[in-house]
């Protein structure tokens, strides 16, 4: 059957590079009208199976991920799910590359079938709640002026940062000891003026480092919508983040679109309709909901959570809860962590508060 995916990010070209899984498919992706210029952004994930073409993708990798407050400093590792990042750009051409030799199409919206005997999936970006938290940030890759940085750990939250606007913390993965990718990140409902954020991964630089940059490499800038979203097109089925693969509460996306075109192959193997459904279970949902209204409410607590979170996790258990391999006995333990009264706020606050409206 003739199969359609409008956009060519991440859900579109993975679904291209796993098109021989589909043989009863003739893949096309169609680039969108009005589609924003393509930029090249960092992606992170820590290695799961079947994530071979990624990890073959990555300019680097750590065993080892911290996440930092004032008080605590939670070092955890894993041989067997390293954090690696990657360029999005080359994952998206190595994607390209395997899709052409399986014989996938590559046209304009303009010349997409309209007709009803084909299937169209829809990867542009889903539309966020009226006043949804926001994961926005600015990340520059730097070099500063002396060798400070320690290459066997990637630091995924400090919070020893300006804590005014909201929960922030810097996320930095230290590509040699005076070269590293610098994100200033705030969980809040409002993106700041850029100076907020170069300020912030300065500041952070001299304060923890004594160091100070003399060449920004890149920048990048991104706003992740969190918590419940909405469909791009409601009358055409999605895929990717458009088809809830976003983590509400870590905005994590890559290793969830995987897990959702995974399903979404085996089960057209055993004869199913192809379909992209939300690759989270609704418990994990849940939790992250609570998390999120916790976080909107009480956004002082926010080091105190990830730090209690990461300090009670083994590697390999932090690496199955973010990635949504968690079992009843691993949750319990991640609840069992958390400050109570927040989290007893939080759960009544999330029941009784009113569904946001989304805004289009
Ligand atoms: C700077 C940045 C850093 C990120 N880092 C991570 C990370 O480390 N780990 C992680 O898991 N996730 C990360 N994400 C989330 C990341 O976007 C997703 O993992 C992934 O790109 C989602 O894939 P997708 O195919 O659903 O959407 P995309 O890859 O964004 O593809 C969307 C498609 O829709 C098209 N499109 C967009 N807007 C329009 C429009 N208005 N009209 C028409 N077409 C449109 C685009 O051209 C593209 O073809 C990051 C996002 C950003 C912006």
């Amino acid at each position: 059957m003739k199969t359609q995916v409008l956009g060519d990010g991440v859900a579109a070209m993975m679904l291209a590079s796993n098109a021989d899984k589909l043989p009863n498919h003739t893949i096309s992706v169609v680039h969108p009208d009005n589609a924003p210029m393509a930029r090249d952004h960092m992606l992170g994930f820590w290695n799961m199976d079947g994530l071979d073409l990624a990890v073959d993708s990555s300019r680097a990798s750590w065993s080892n991920w911290a996440i930092i407050t004032n008080t605590n400093k939670s070092v955890l590792h894993s041989e067997k799910h390293a954090y690696h990042i990657m360029h999005k750009a080359n994952y998206l051409q190595n994607c390209r590359n395997k899709a052409e030799e399986h014989g996938v199409d590559f046209i304009e919206q303009a010349d997409m079938t309209t007709d009803g005997r084909s299937l169209t999936f829809d990867s542009r970006p889903p539309t966020a709640s009226n006043n949804a938290i926001l994961q926005h940030f600015i990340g520059q890759e730097v070099e500063v002026d002396k060798p400070v940085f320690d290459t066997s750990t990637a630091i995924l939250m400090d919070f020893r940062v300006d804590q005014s606007e909201g929960m922030h913390f810097i996320y930095l993965l230290p590509y040699s000891p005076t070269q590293a990718l610098v994100e200033s990140t705030l969980f809040t409902t409002t993106v700041l003026e850029r100076e907020f954020y170069t300020n912030a991964i300065e500041t952070y630089l001299l304060d923890h480092y004594g160091a100070s940059i003399i060449d920004v490499i890149h920048e990048e800038q991104g706003v992740i919508p969190m918590g419940a979203l909405s469909p791009h097109d409601s009358k055409i089925p999605g895929i990717g983040a458009n088809a809830g693969a976003i983590r509400p509460a870590s905005g994590y996306t890559f290793v969830f679109i995987h897990q959702q075109i995974q399903r979404a192959i085996e089960a057209s193997k055993q004869g199913k309709p192809l379909r992209f459904k939300r690759p989270h279970k609704s418990v994990d949902v849940w939790m992250d909901a609570v998390l999120l209204t916790v976080l909107r409410n009480w956004p002082q607590q926010g080091p105190k959570l990830f730090a209690r979170m990461a300090a009670s996790l083994t590697g390999d258990e932090f690496v199955q809860f973010m990635s949504g391999h968690a079992n009843w006995r691993l949750r319990f333990k991640v609840i069992m962590a958390m400050p109570k009264l927040p989290f007893i706020k939080g759960v009544s606050k999330h029941i009784f508060q009113r569904p946001q409206k989304v805004v289009s």
